[in-house]
């Protein structure tokens, strides 16, 4: 199997595997606890916590450990939602968000918040021009990415942070893309929540954080969550210790890795991006003029119905679209949204590269999409049937 999809989810790294397993059974304190094997626990935690702190640059005391970046981005809005003093009422989001943001803004919508879109370029990347007249003084929250999980854009969130502190709305960004695939330092980027996921990074699944600037006791809402007061109150309920724990390692190699890695990949990419432009007719790369993560490809191979051409790939696993829309058959909002016709983005494949993904993998995919993609057009041109 060769595995494209690391946008979707990473493999655990065999460190973090190994470093969890003590935490299930033999350190298996509640960190509430005050006796001996709680204290190893929460020991345990702060350790993570620094170590997740240290790569974003945050202070540990600042995160708030969730089940992932979709528990993070509801939270946001759900306190925005319980928000009491605050007579704002508006809500800017980019159009390209995931949809755990976009979602959880509609619901806001029904109970009477004004929900506006942030267009983005042919390229996928927010216009600024048009967020300098959407983000007005009626702004409670601006929600921004800060890389698309489908074409790997990067947004100019430290200059859309600027535009909501200057009309007095809180920032937040989902930052579960970034985490570990560019440098992402919370001081520099001026954001006063981001939704972080350790799957993403080499962690485990069902673990993540919610960076709040100034610590939980600056949340500017109500807790949507009451409990036993863990995280600050804000997200209250035993912590998961080997899956913080797990979050920390993967955030240490993360940090280790992350210039190699992101020099690495970008060959890569550019590499594949250039032959297969090169070697097979009509195909498009989606915003290839723009700053993307390094390992993320966004190409349509015109004629060729996305789930047709991952189903003759086999053993390449690739992404038709992003991973959380998989199996429900109507087209990508983001590629909709930076312009394609339906016939282009229902084309389109998401190949995402990660630590694993050697140059030998790229020469295979390119060579099985050069022998499948034209056999497929002529077959689907002809009306024969296509194995699936
Ligand atoms: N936001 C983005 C941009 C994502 O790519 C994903 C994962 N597909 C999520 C949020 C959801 O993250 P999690 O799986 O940790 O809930």
């Amino acid at each position: 199997m060769i595995y494209l999809d690391h946008n979707s989810t990473t493999p655990c790294a065999p460190e973090v595997v190994a470093l969890m397993q003590r935490f299930w059974s033999e350190e298996f304190g509640n960190p509430a606890s005050a006796h001996l094997a709680g204290r190893k626990a929460a020991r345990a935690v702060l350790i993570a916590r620094k170590q997740i702190a240290s790569l974003v640059n945050c202070n540990p005391s600042e995160l708030v450990f969730t089940s992932g970046a979709t528990e993070g981005n509801n939270l946001i809005f759900l306190g925005l939602l319980l928000s009491k003093q605050d007579k704002r009422r508006r809500i800017v989001v980019s159009c390209i968000e995931h949809n755990s943001v976009l979602d959880s803004a509609t619901f806001l919508a029904g109970y009477g918040f004004d929900v506006v879109y942030l267009p983005v370029t042919s390229n996928g990347v927010v216009d600024l021009d048009a967020a300098k007249m959407l983000i007005t003084p009626e702004t409670a929250l601006v929600s921004v990415q800060a890389a698309n999980n489908e074409i790997g854009t990067l947004q100019p969130i430290q200059r859309i942070a600027v535009l909501a502190h200057e009309v007095g709305a809180f920032f937040h960004t989902d930052a579960a893309q970034a985490l570990g695939k560019i440098s992402f330092d919370l001081e520099d980027l001026g954001c006063d929540f981001a939704s972080f996921s350790a799957h993403k990074l080499y962690g485990p699944k069902g673990i993540g954080a919610l960076f709040v600037a100034g610590g939980p006791r600056k949340w500017p809402w109500s807790h949507p969550f009451q409990g036993g007061g863990q995280e600050g109150g804000l997200r209250p309920g035993t912590t998961n210790v080997p899956a913080v724990v797990g979050f920390g390692e993967a955030c240490r190699l993360g940090a280790e890795k992350l210039t190699d890695e992101m020099s690495r990949l970008s060959e890569l990419r550019l590499a594949f991006e250039k032959r297969i432009a090169a070697l097979i007719p009509d195909c498009t790369i989606h915003a290839q003029q723009v700053p993307r993560l390094p390992g993320t490809i966004s190409v349509a191979f015109t004629g060729v119905p996305a789930d047709i051409l991952i189903d003759n790939l086999a053993t390449i696993c690739v992404g038709r679209g992003s991973a959380c829309s998989d199996g429900a058959l109507k087209s990508s909002h983001v590629l909709t949204s930076i312009g394609c016709e339906s016939n282009i983005a229902d084309a389109t494949i998401r190949l995402s590269l990660g630590r694993s993904t050697t140059l030998e993998q790229v020469d295979t995919t390119i060579e099985m999409l050069i022998n499948s993609v034209p056999i497929l057009r002529d077959k689907l041109k002809g009306g024969s049937h296509v194995a699936k």
